[in-house]
């Protein structure tokens, strides 16, 4: 066999599995769709518990580097959550476009010996008692990190139990005739509807519109720049050039198995909810950093295969917590007096700091505080002052 791990899809998810398997030692080929790497960037931040994951690699400073904004907070549908007092090295987050992120851990992980094969859609597999076979090429595991529409879980047979889109709306990234924000604004209704623009650096600017005519609209409809120039004069900004635009939806569905033998689903692969609060690829980095470790003591004989099974056992309470959370974030975006009525009140009695440790990432797993997450680098386990620590920080 050539290969111990087929990962299909080279998004975040599957670069970061990547990195994490063969830094355990493991034969990693990555099979992704595309012909080379679109640069383009749906994410735009990084929560505490994912700096944590890549500063426990060593990648976090990198990233940092490239990163535009450093936020000390994050949101619940628009109402701020202070990050200042969460139990963590880095109370922000992090905003970095997720293709420098794409990018760090694309070179991470062939540093590392994982073989990148672009231009590879996975069309077809099977698995026996001794490994799966995939479009030819044989390994021990695949995982699906190939994103919503995941034709790994598709021809599993796992149900992606949830609800179609209820809204849509656009996303742009656009450069402005005149002044913009300066400064990462919240997000908040705003008449009848949303709007949201964001300093990139550069003089490009992210905007997020949502209103009655994106509601109208399918989300593989075209978008007119008067569309975009309609939405931006809410604020009265006027449109410069149009760098990318596409449009996005509310749909919300997570896959009722993380693993079926020697497949995994991991990242949008295994959940995909609305945007709102910023958490889809910090889930996906999260599954991964899950899953890695997990596969590669697997393969190097270190644990047996039951280790496999906690994957999902742990990380599939995880993402369904986001998945409730994007959905009541959902409602109370919706641009309505009462429901104004109803954001303020639960602005006045919600428990914000554990919320904000909800959206940060930190509300799971037995995590050790105060922990020199440098220790972490060899994505081994350790001992530590008495304490069984695994390689994703976790007591245990
Ligand atoms: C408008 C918008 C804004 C967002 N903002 C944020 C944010 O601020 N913060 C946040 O955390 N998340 C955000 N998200 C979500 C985030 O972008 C996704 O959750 C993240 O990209 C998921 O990463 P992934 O690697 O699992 O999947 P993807 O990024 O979808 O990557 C999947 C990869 O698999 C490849 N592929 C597909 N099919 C195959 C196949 N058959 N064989 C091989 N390769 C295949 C694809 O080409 C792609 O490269 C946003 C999403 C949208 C739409």
């Amino acid at each position: 066999m050539t290969y111990d791990v087929i990962i299909a899809g080279a998004g975040p998810t599957g670069l970061m599995l990547a990195g994490e398997l063969a830094l355990g030692g493991a034969r990693v080929l990555l099979l992704e769709k595309l012909t080379a790497r679109s640069g383009q960037s749906k994410a735009l931040n990084l929560q505490p518990r994912s700096a944590e994951v890549l500063a426990s690699r060593g990648l976090l400073d990198d990233i940092l580097a490239k990163a535009p904004v450093l936020l000390p907070r994050g949101h619940f549908a628009g109402i701020p959550l202070d990050y200042a007092e969460l139990d963590t090295p880095y109370p922000y987050q992090i905003g970095i476009p997720q293709a420098r992120v794409e990018e760090r851990l694309a070179a991470w992980a062939v540093s590392l010996g994982a073989e990148i094969r672009y231009g590879a859609a996975v069309t077809t597999f099977g698995q026996d008692a001794g490994g799966v076979t995939v479009d030819g090429e044989r390994a021990a595991f695949l995982v699906g990190c190939d994103g919503a529409r995941s034709a790994v879980r598709k021809q599993s047979g796992v149900a992606f139990e949830g609800r179609d889109a209820r809204v849509c709306a656009l996303v742009a990234d656009v450069t402005l005739a005149g002044a913009g924000p300066a400064d990462w604004e919240l997000p908040a209704p705003k008449g009848d509807g949303m709007l949201t623009v964001l300093p990139l650096g550069d003089g490009v600017f992210r905007m997020l519109a949502a209103g009655p005519v994106q509601a109208a609209a399918g989300r593989d409809d075209p978008i007119p720049d008067t569309e975009l120039a309609d939405a931006l004069a809410r604020d009265g900004l006027r449109l410069g050039e149009v760098r990318w635009a596409s449009r996005f939806t509310d749909t919300t569905r997570q896959a009722v198995h993380y693993r079926s033998g020697r497949v995994f689903l991991a990242g949008d692969a295994a959940h995909i909810h609305s945007p709102a609060g910023g958490q889809g690829l910090n889930l996906g980095l999260q599954d991964a950093f899950n899953l890695g470790w997990k596969l590669a003591e697997v393969i190097r004989g270190e644990a047996g295969d039951e280790l496999l099974d906690t994957y999902h056992a742990e990380r599939h309470p995880v993402a369904a917590r986001v998945l409730q959370a994007s959905r009541a974030q959902g409602v109370l975006f919706v641009p309505d007096e009462d429901v104004a009525a109803l954001r303020g009140v639960f602005a006045e009695l919600v428990d914000a700091r554990a919320l904000a440790r909800r959206v940060a990432g930190l509300d799971h797993g037995d995590r050790v505080p105060g922990l020199d997450l440098s220790l972490l680098h060899d994505g081994r386990r350790h001992v530590i002052d008495g304490v069984p620590i695994r390689p994703d920080g976790f007591r245990g």
